[in-house]
């Protein structure tokens, strides 16, 4: 069978579709760290942790924030079913920034009080998300 040439994208949260596109390369913030993706790559299923995913088309770049979920990988067809997904494009930069605000206030106080250990994690990945999204816009603005 001939090694296909590009890579069907197929990007889904539960809520919408965030990217359906045919790619070049992509690499995505697996668990056990960034898998980088070409065509013709051997069939995987990896779960994903927050971080910046990104996809070639050509010489063009474009970016994009995950949450947790799962990454189909099929020689020339990728699904990324994420829990939480935006698009560099449509990441609200005052928002985050408010969130990365709150986050840190937050963890500032469950370190200076005896809490549990959820309650640390909450904060702790409120933060990962907020400055997550900060990295992933600062695309946007430098394309
Ligand atoms: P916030 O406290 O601002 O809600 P959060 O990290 O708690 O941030 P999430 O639980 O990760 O938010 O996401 C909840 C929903 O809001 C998702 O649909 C997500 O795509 C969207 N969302 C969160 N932050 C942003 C942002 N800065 N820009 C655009 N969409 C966002």
């Amino acid at each position: 069978m001939a090694i296909p040439t590009k890579i069907r994208l197929e990007f889904v949260t539960p809520e919408r579709a965030i990217v359906h596109d045919e790619v070049d390369e992509l690499q995505l913030p697996g668990e056990e760290g960034f898998l980088g993706v070409l065509p013709g790559h051997t069939p995987m299923l990896v779960g994903l942790k927050v971080g910046e995913m990104w996809y070639r088309k050509g010489s063009e770049m474009f970016y994009g924030f995950v949450g947790f979920g799962f990454a189909e990988i099929l020689p020339d067809r990728v699904t990324i079913l994420a829990r939480i997904a935006e698009k560099a494009d449509d990441i609200d930069l005052e928002r985050a920034e408010a969130a990365k605000r709150r986050a840190e206030e937050h963890l500032a106080a469950v370190s200076r009080s005896p809490v549990t250990d959820m309650d640390y994690e909450r904060a702790r990945l409120a933060l990962l998300r907020a400055i997550t999204r900060l990295q992933v816009s600062r695309h946007t603005r430098t394309r």
